[in-house]
Parts: C-alpha cells; sequence; structure tokens
C-alpha cells in the first residue's frame, strides 16, 4: 500500500529543518542526556511531512519532542530524528465561544493564562505544570485537580505516514499519565471550557500554582515525578517511608522537598538519574514487595 508520505512528490527537505548532533541537554528540563543525530524544526503541516517522508525513506527512528520536561535521553544521545514543533504555525492558539483551538507547540502556561483571560476555566488545574499541549496531551499531564483530558473535545494528529487525522475525545482512551495516541503527532487541540469569572479563574489558578511550589522543588532542574503513584501509595511517600530521601549518586539527589522528585543539582549525567532510579526500585521492591513504574520516558 502507497502511504501518503510516499505519495509526497517533493523527495527535497528543506535544509534549515534540519540540525545534526545536537546536543539534547540544551532542552531538557533535566539538563542532560547526548546528542540527537538529527533534529528536525519544521516550521508548519507539510514540512511536518516532508520530515516523516525522510524518516520512511530512509527508514529513521522518529522521536517526538514537545518541551522535554518529562523525558530522560541517554548519555549516549539518540540515533534517528528528533522532531520538535517549535514553527509559529505550531504555536497558534484561538478561540471560539467556549473553545479552544491550541497547537501542539503552545507551551502549557502560555494556554492556561490566555484561557484565565478569556474567563474560559478548566485549564487552570494544570497550573505550574511545564510543557507544551501536545506533550501535555500525550502524558495527559495533571494531579489531583484534574488532568487535561477532562477538558479535550478532539485531537488533530499526523500519523508516522502523513496522514491527518481529527479524533474526537470519546475515541481516544486516556489512561493515568498516558494515552492510546501512538505513532502519531498530536498537531492540534480543541478544547472545550466552561465559561467562569477571571478573577475566580485567577485566583484558583495562582493557589494551585502556590500549593505545588510549596511542595515540589520547582526552581530545580527535574523531569517531574519519576514514577507512577500506585493504587494504594503514593510513590513519593513509599520513597520517603524507605529513607532515601536525599540519597545520591553524582549530581542526581532524591530531593529533600519531595521524595518522588530527582533533581539535577551538581552536573548530574542520565547514567546518575538511571542509577538512582535503580537504587529506588530495588529499594522500595525489598522494603515494601511493591514494583514501582517509571512516569517519565527514557530514551
Ligand atoms: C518541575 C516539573 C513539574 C511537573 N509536574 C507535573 C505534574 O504536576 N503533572 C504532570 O502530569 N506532569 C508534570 N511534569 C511532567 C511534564 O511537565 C508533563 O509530562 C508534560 O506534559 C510534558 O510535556 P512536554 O511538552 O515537555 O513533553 P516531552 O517531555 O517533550 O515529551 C513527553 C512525551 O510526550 C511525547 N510528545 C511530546 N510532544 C508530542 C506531540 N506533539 N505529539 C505526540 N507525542 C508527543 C514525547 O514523545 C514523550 O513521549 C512536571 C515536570 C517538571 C519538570
Amino acid at each position: 500500500m502507497v502511504s501518503y508520505c510516499q505519495m509526497i512528490k517533493s523527495t527535497e527537505i528543506i535544509d534549515n529543518i534540519f540540525k545534526y548532533d545536537v546536543p539534547l541537554q540544551r532542552y531538557t528540563s533535566f539538563k542532560t542526556g547526548g546528542v540527537a543525530e538529527i533534529f528536525a524544526e519544521p516550521e508548519n503541516i507539510s514540512e511536518l511531512r516532508k520530515v516523516l517522508q525522510f524518516c520512511e525513506n530512509e527508514q529513521k527512528r522518529i522521536f517526538i519532542f514537545g518541551n522535554g520536561s518529562n523525558i530522560l535521553v541517554d548519555d549516549k544521545g539518540v540515533q534517528g530524528v528528533v522532531i520538535h514543533l517549535g514553527g509559529v504555525d505550531f504555536k497558534k492558539v484561538k478561540r471560539d465561544g467556549k473553545y479552544i483551538f491550541s497547537k501542539a507547540g503552545v507551551k502549557l502556561p502560555r494556554l492556561i493564562r490566555k484561557s484565565a483571560s478569556w474567563g474560559l476555566g478548566g485549564l487552570e488545574v494544570l497550573a505550574g505544570i511545564p510543557g507544551t499541549v501536545g506533550g501535555a496531551v500525550k502524558m495527559n499531564a495533571g494531579g489531583k485537580y484534574g488532568n487535561i483530558s477532562e477538558t479535550i473535545s478532539s485531537v488533530t494528529t499526523m500519523t508516522f505516514d502523513g496522514e491527518i487525522k481529527n479524533i474526537s475525545r470519546k475515541d481516544i482512551e486516556f489512561t493515568y499519565r498516558g494515552c492510546n495516541l501512538n505513532k502519531q503527532i498530536v498537531i492540534e487541540v480543541e478544547f472545550l471550557l466552561k465559561e467562569s469569572g477571571k478573577e475566580e479563574i485567577l485566583e484558583r489558578m495562582d493557589e494551585i500554582y502556590k500549593e505545588k511550589k510549596r511542595k515540589q522543588p520547582l526552581a530545580t532542574f527535574s523531569a517531574g515525578c519519576i514514577f507512577k503513584n500506585t493504587p494504594y501509595f503514593k510513590a513519593g511517600e513509599l520513597i520517603e517511608k524507605a529513607g532515601l530521601k536525599g540519597k545520591k549518586v553524582g549530581g542526581a539527589i532524591v530531593s529533600k522537598k519531595h521524595a518522588n522528585f530527582i533533581v539535577n543539582t551538581e552536573n548530574a549525567t542520565s547514567a546518575d538519574i538511571l542509577k538512582l532510579i535503580k537504587i529506588i526500585k530495588e529499594t522500595v521492591k525489598k522494603k515494601y514487595d511493591i514494583s514501582l513504574e517509571t512516569e517519565i520516558q527514557i530514551w
């Protein structure tokens, strides 16, 4: 079967989309990780399709990179094409009544502030979460006040063979920190929000952000919570009870503020972080017979 990508006549890849041997350390919130063989920053849908066509023709592995707030990249780097929706076309947001249409490259904090300024509530529960809209959808970002999936009405994606799909919320399976949008790139999200007082939304946003800041080490290099909570226990509580707060490997430390965060305080490598993850998993398994599952994406 001929794929959408193969149908594209032009095989030319625009030079300025591709950069080679790009250190991902610059981009990840952990500030660790090796180089990307190719780092592609398409400006728009048509360039994105060309990048995917290149990947298919050259049999390159595809990695999608949002804001790098939930990714741990191996120190050896990644072989393949890391696609970053950094172009202006992927940073647009517009409103139509109670609906907001946001491109995937929009930063989540910007979207939250914008929706508050329009008097549209629902997204303020995500205050303090870094990342892009695309990454937040893929991870079903959220917390104790709610998840992004609760505000979504549909998602537009491009499959790895270049086909555009518009998928209704009811046809997407959202789980705890994940969803089933596999082998496709989120390019736009339609949110259905509640009309509400602007001041009320801003106040709620501020409360949620302040609570997060009080409990989590937001000012340090991290990737948020390392492990998923288990059905009965919070991962952070298990790690703290196991006596691992402050445990250090190289420059990576289990945060003293929140035990489910590993922070890079002294030029940690990804190997340091991986070793610490292994120690935490083994200790919690040994002490409580509970297997912790990582929430962060390991590349
Ligand atoms: C200080 C801190 C606090 C955090 N607090 C929270 C929190 O409270 N709740 C929470 O849920 N998370 C939290 N996180 C984790 C992180 O912010 C979220 O997971 C966020 O949604 C990741 O978005 P991103 O754009 O950075 O995605 P990335 O980290 O770049 O990518 C994450 C995953 O999404 C995929 N992806 C990215 N963009 C797209 C796209 N356009 N289409 C398809 N797939 C894509 C990637 O391939 C990868 O698998 C926190 C992180 C930090 C650093």
